[in-house]
Parts: C-alpha cells; structure tokens; sequence
C-alpha cells in the first residue's frame, strides 16, 4: 500500500469512529471483521449487528479498572436497559458485572438467562406492589429506594415474608451535568430520588433507620448521561461523600455502598472524542480516596452503572435504501426500510449519528441528506444533513453505535416488525442473538 492510499484508508477509517469498524476489499464495511453488507443478504433489513468482543472488553474495562481503583468490594453494574435480551444477560454473567434492573420484565429476562437476582439492583420511580413482591422473590440483591411510600411497601412485603431486604437511597445531589435536558437526572427539581439540599434525604435516613424489615447499605445517585467530562463525576462524589459524613454525625449511620450510576459519553460522531474509562475511574477515585481520607470515614465500596458506554459501540443498523428525494432549492431525502420503530433517539432527543452507505465506502460522498424512516410521521427521521454517496435502491446503509437505547426503546409502531439482531463471536462466527418480529408476532396478542 502507497502512502497516500494509507494515509486515505486512515482517514476512512477515523470517520468510522471506532476501531471495531472498517472497510474490506469490496468496498463494504465491516464489524469485528464480518461483512456488513453480506450480513444484510443473509438475514435481511433492517438489522442490528453486535460486535460480542466489543461487548466484553468494554464490561472487562469496567470491572478492572474499578477493582484496581477503588478496592475489592468495588465493581460495575451494567445498566441493562440500555439493551435488555437474554444474551447480553449472559454476556454480563460471565463477564462478572453486576446488572441494574428497572423493571420486573428486565428482572424476569435476567433470570430466565440464569442470571442470579442477588447480584441485581431493582430501580425505578414507581415499582408497583408486584415490581417489590416479585423482586424480593426472586432473591434480588438490592432495591434502590427512591421514596419513602415505597420504602413502606417494602418494609411490609419483607417483612411478610420474613426478609430483611437490602435497600440503598436514591439521592439527588444537586447536579446539572449540561446535557440534554431529557437525559439529566441529578437536579433537585427531578421525578427521581430524593433531595438533599431540601432536607429530605436526612428525613429519608432516619425514617429508614427505624424500619424493621429492610436494611440500609448505602446510597445512590444518577447525574445524567452522555457526559463527557469527569468534573460532574466529581463534583457528585464530593457532595455524597459529604452527605455520608453528615449522616454519620446525625445519626451513627456509616454507608457502605456509594453507588455513582452511570453516563459516561460514547463517541457517536467524529467530533465527540472516545473516552478512556479506565483513566476517568482512577480520576474520580483519586478525588474520593482524598475526600474521603479528609472527612475520616471509611473507603465506601463505590458502585457504578455504566449502560451506554458498555454496549453503545459494539453494534450498527443496517437497513435497505428505498426512495431517494431532491427537492430543489430545499433538502434531499433518502428513505430507509426501518426508522423511529428500532431508533427513536433522533425523534427523541435529536440524537447525533453517524450514517455510512455501507455498501460503497469507497465511493464519494456527494450527496448530503437527510435519512428518513418508513413511518407515517414527518419526525421520523434518523439524522439530518449526511454526507454520502448518491445512494440507489437496494444500497446498504449503516447507521453506527446504535447498541444502547435502540431496540430497547424500539416499538412496533405502524405495525413494523422489530429488526432480528445478530451477534459477531470472538472466534468471528455469527449467530442470531433477537429474531426478527414475524407478522404473527405482531398479531400475537389481539383477541
Ligand atoms: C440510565 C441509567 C444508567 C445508565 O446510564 P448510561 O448513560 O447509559 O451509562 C445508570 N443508572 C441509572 C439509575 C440510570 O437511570
């Protein structure tokens, strides 16, 4: 290879943001080395293709760096809802993760994979009677309060059972971590938790303290998500600790457990960088293990939820072009055989993508447009402004880092089947991981 052909495959392969991705002698992109556009042909569109290796190594990310800075007794919970099947329950499981469960479904799909409820923690602003009955069944590890009504349910339901459940308080700290504003979580003025700034956390403390049934480990706290920067981390550690110190003063009571939650950012587009987690860990424990030392409790075992930045970049939407549309003097659009029923992140939250016609990367990208999904609803697009080749019916378009809150938020509306999704193995074979939704499915359920 020439220099300057090296030089352009480099740059290729920068926009396809992570290493995982590249391009093959046809011209086709490809992940963990699997051809995209071979997948395609095999299963159909749209897909979702899951880079396994991936998946692992960002969970092995977690755990080693979290052991390795903040001690034994310290490891990840892989927030599942970022995407819930079978699979990636077992992937956590062997991996050693923790999970976070936010539902009874995502409990029910954790266990039925042989995942074991101990090393779960239920979330959740409003677990129903049958949320707390069911988890404390199953033997669930953790409950993570946030109100002191439930706190009452789930003294009861223990109790009735002769449990004492573990539980952590959901705190909010007080922190605007300048995302989107649907994406932040950690401001006093939230659906979650509950506030220490107004007092309430040290009325939550101690009306906890005298329950008979559950028993309080520690606390919790989620500040947002896609956050690239470590301050927020930070300055949430600092305010927990300090609660934590405070706490201990009111009323005797030292945490254990200083869960953090998740949000750490993934690069979606070239211009977002590529976190190093591992660095970002040892930065917030470096700033705990001083707070902590300053304040003179003890190191509390840290806990964190890491949902997006574990499967986010181990997984692409392939889908098939249909119709391209100029209109002069305004946008151009192409449409594609899937949209807001397997990605409603862009009709959410206006959320940044990257698009490639995956079928022709070397060809030039000349025609700028906006991708636009099959429903019936003007805000069904998947991202505005895209440069790529002039695409033709039948092209394959890839639409990268689509493996957190994409089918775990995809719905059947339009009566669209949800996409199968398969799994590229570390020995490079592939299998189906989610078959697609077939018509009988969706007809599954009407009487
Ligand atoms: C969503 C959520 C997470 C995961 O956030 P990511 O940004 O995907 O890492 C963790 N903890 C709680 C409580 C959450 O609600």
């Amino acid at each position: 290879m020439n220099a300057a052909v090296e030089k352009t495959e480099k740059s290729a392969r920068g926009a396809l943001l992570h290493d995982n991705l590249g391009i093959n002698e046809s011209g086709h992109l490809t992940i963990a080395g699997a051809d995209t556009v071979e997948l395609a042909k095999q299963y159909g569109t749209p897909l979702m293709v899951m880079d396994e290796a991936r998946i692992r190594r960002n969970m092995r990310i977690y755990r080693t760096a979290m052991e390795r800075s903040f001690g034994k007794g310290s490891y990840p919970l892989y927030a599942s809802k970022a995407f819930s099947c079978k699979y990636i329950y077992r992937i956590a499981k062997e991996e050693g993760m923790g999970v976070d469960v936010v539902s009874s479904g995502e409990l029910y799909t954790a266990v039925n994979a042989g995942f074991d409820a101990s090393n779960a923690f239920l979330h959740g602003n409003n677990k129903t009677d049958a949320d707390i009955v069911y988890a404390i069944e199953c033997g669930i590890g953790h409950i993570v309060v946030d109100n002191m009504v439930e706190l009452d349910r789930i003294d009861e339901i223990a109790g009735a059972r002769g449990v004492v459940q573990p539980i952590l308080l959901r705190l909010t700290p007080g922190i605007d971590p300048h995302t989107h504003a649907a994406i932040t979580t950690g401001k006093v003025d939230s659906k979650f938790g509950i506030a220490i700034e107004t007092g309430q956390a040290d009325d939550a403390v101690a009306y906890t303290l005298g329950k008979q049934n559950v028993r309080l480990d520690g606390f919790h706290c989620h500040i947002g998500s896609q956050i690239f920067d470590v301050t927020p981390f930070c300055d949430a550690a600092r305010l927990m600790i300090k609660y934590i110190v405070s706490a201990r003063e009111k009323f005797g009571y030292e945490a254990d457990i200083l869960n953090l939650g998740g949000g750490f950012g993934v690069r979606y587009i070239e211009s977002q960088p590529e976190l190093d987690y591992a660095d970002f860990i040892e930065r917030i424990a470096g700033f705990i293990r001083a707070e902590v030392k300053n304040s003179g409790i003890k190191m509390p075992r840290v806990l964190m939820e890491p949902g997006r930045s574990i499967v986010a970049d181990s997984c692409l939407t392939l889908y098939t072009v249909g119709g391209t549309k100029v209109i002069p003097g305004f946008k151009s659009y192409v449409s594609i055989d899937g949209g807001m029923p397997d990605n409603p992140r862009y009709a959410l939250y206006e959320s940044d993508y990257t698009v490639k016609l995956a079928s022709r990367m070397r060809d030039g990208d000349d025609f700028v447009c906006t991708v636009a999904g099959r429903c019936c609803e003007s805000g069904d697009l998947i991202q505005e402004n895209v440069p790529i080749p002039t695409p033709r019916r039948g092209d394959i378009l890839a639409v990268l880092v689509t493996g957190a809150y994409n089918y775990s938020m995809a719905s059947n509306y339009n009566r669209i089947p949800r996409p199968a999704v398969a799994a590229v193995s570390e020995n490079g074979s592939v299998h189906t991981v989610i078959r697609r939704e077939t018509f009988d499915d969706l007809v599954h359920l009407d009487v």
